[in-house]
């Protein structure tokens, strides 16, 4: 029996399209088809696997705005988001395009002969993406597990497959071959888990919840599977009271809003000198003020909607509908009436231990506190089991290193908010994740090491 699924446009509650969801039989064949094709896959020469994906990079390309515009139907992103995420996925293949000529090995100086590695592909690769970045975290697992040699098997969230899907029809018009990249939209609980039990699949590399994250790496641990694991996040972003003040709260609302808050990397934490809280408040809520939220599909919104009813009951549970106590700053608007929208939200916690605090809430919310020093902002920042990424605003160079070299997060941003280039390395410290996406050593997590000795003696 088919089991289909309504994809449901995040602005309007109406339905894009519907799907038929694939099966554990479906996914069992595309697992087949993958290990039949990479035999040939792996054997292409470099230069000429670098070649199909630099074409496939140039399609991707040629189908920017056409991508961009599913997106902002399917997830209720923002037209300039959803262009650059498209722009990711080409630059993303363009990079690693260049990759097949340098997956270097090493030689190794020993006796009686001549030591040798190679950078071996790993077999039949899985990816599983969470709806809130369809496209990029689709490109930053496929494009280097394809550039290493392997075939890949993807399965795009329930919420959001449309871009995935067209991004593999994208690649069969590129000219790679049949069955080297399957896209198969389906539940977490069936195709992702068979990925995790299927004994061919030789690595999964995830991206989503702390929870979802775990129960995979308990799975994987029986076969021993590879996994690479980019998981939840509750960023901090500490003001010192030395820095451009101005700057910091200009910059602080998009910090956390982007997306609708949907963002791993969003800044949910804003520790703010003591000295400077007032100043930096009443400067953040005219920031704040600016921020223009409605339809996504316009080209000067900044934010859109949440991608689903339940995603936005979520977030009334941290606030509206909180056990505990939240007292709310300020508030930006949202339109009214169909769509999921929320607006931006600023709360004050009353102790560390609140769970707006803690946990990560996914959505415009933000909470600010105060710090006393140096000490204080990184003990508060670090108070919190996860440690995706964080900013640091301050004129002091030495306290911009000091304070990046003690948050434990694998990506901190001085005077800024960034987190992903697809030439530097992304991932997370504690129960944000293990291994690292992107970058020059992300093939790493796609290849296994082989030592070859050569004796000169025989
Ligand atoms: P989720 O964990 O519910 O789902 C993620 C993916 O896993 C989906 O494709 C889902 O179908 C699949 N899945 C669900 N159950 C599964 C199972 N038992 N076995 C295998 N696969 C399963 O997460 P979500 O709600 O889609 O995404 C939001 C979360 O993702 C947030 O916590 C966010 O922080 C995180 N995230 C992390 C990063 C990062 O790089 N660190 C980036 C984006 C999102």
């Amino acid at each position: 029996m088919t089991t289909t699924h309504d994809v449901v446009n995040p602005a309007t509650e109406e339905t894009v399209r519907t799907i038929d969801l694939v099966g554990v039989e479906e996914t069992d064949e595309a697992v087949a088809r993958a290990v039949e094709v990479g035999p040939a896959w792996r054997a292409l020469a470099p230069a000429d696997r670098g070649r199909l994906l630099r074409r496939f990079s140039d399609v991707v390309g040629d189908h920017v705005e056409e991508l961009a515009r599913l997106e902002v139907a399917n997830s209720g992103h923002t037209i300039g988001n959803a262009r650059w995420e498209a722009g990711n996925v080409r630059d993303v293949l363009a990079y690693y395009s260049a990759a097949p000529e340098r997956l270097f090995g090493r030689q190794i100086p020993v006796g009686g002969g001549i030591d040798l590695t190679f950078k071996e592909p790993l077999g039949v690769v899985s990816v599983i993406v969470p709806w809130n970045f369809p496209m990029p975290i689709a490109g930053w697992g496929f494009a280097p597990a394809l550039a290493a040699g392997n075939t890949v098997v993807l399965k795009p969230a329930e919420l959001t497959p449309l871009t995935a899907m067209r991004l593999a029809e994208l690649a069969l018009e590129a000219g790679i071959p049949e069955g080297v990249f399957t896209v198969l939209p389906g539940k977490g609980s069936v195709v992702g888990e068979r990925f995790v039990t299927h004994p061919d699949v030789r690595k999964v590399c995830f991206t989503g919840s702390t929870a979802v994250g775990q129960g995979i790496m308990r799975g994987a641990a029986d076969q021993l599977k590879r996994v690479t694991l980019e998981l939840g996040g509750k960023s901090a972003n500490i003001v010192f009271a030395d820095a451009d003040l101005e700057a910091a709260a200009a910059a602080a609302p998009m910090s956390f809003l982007d997306n609708a808050g949907q963002d791993c990397c969003a800044r949910t934490r804003i520790l703010v000198q003591r000295g400077v809280l007032d100043d930096f408040m009443g400067l953040f809520e005219s920031a704040m003020r600016e921020v223009r939220v409605g339809d996504p599909g316009d080209e000067d919104t900044q934010m859109g909607p949440l991608v689903s009813d339940r995603q936005r009951a979520t977030v009334r549970g941290f606030v509206e509908e909180s056990q505990e106590p939240v007292d709310v700053a300020f508030r930006g608007t949202a339109p009214e009436g169909a769509g999921y929208w929320y607006p931006p939200t600023v709360v004050l916690p009353r102790s560390t231990s609140d769970r707006v605090w803690q946990d990560e809430v996914f959505g415009p919310v933000v909470g600010v506190m105060p710090f006393d020093d140096e000490a204080d902002a990184v003990a508060k920042a670090n108070d919190t089991a996860y440690g995706l990424s964080g900013s640091i605003w301050t004129r002091d160079v030495g306290r911009a290193i000091r304070v990046s070299r003690g948050v434990e997060a694998g990506n901190l941003s001085v005077n800024s908010h960034s987190s992903v280039r697809y030439s530097t390395p992304f991932g997370g410290f504690k129960s944000s994740g293990i291994g690292r996406e992107l970058g020059p050593d992300a093939l790493d997590a796609f290849t296994e090491v082989k030592n070859i000795f050569i004796s000169t003696e025989n």
